[in-house]
């Protein structure tokens, strides 16, 4: 699990060092907002969130 800007992500998938976060909302609120990290730390970020944070 992954914690940024207040959203939740869940690991989705690991490509060599590069992992794929989706947001935790994925699949209830179809959130397509998505974050890669390299060595735990962020690289990217993909598409916005379509609720608020979870705080
Ligand atoms: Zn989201």
């Amino acid at each position: 699990m992954l914690t940024h800007n207040g959203y939740n992500y869940t690991r989705h998938s690991i490509g060599g060092k590069k992992i794929r976060w989706i947001c935790t909302s994925h699949y209830s609120k179809k959130c397509k907002a998505t974050v890669y990290t390299i060595d735990e730390k962020i690289v990217r970020t993909y598409k916005d969130h379509v609720h608020p944070p979870n705080y």
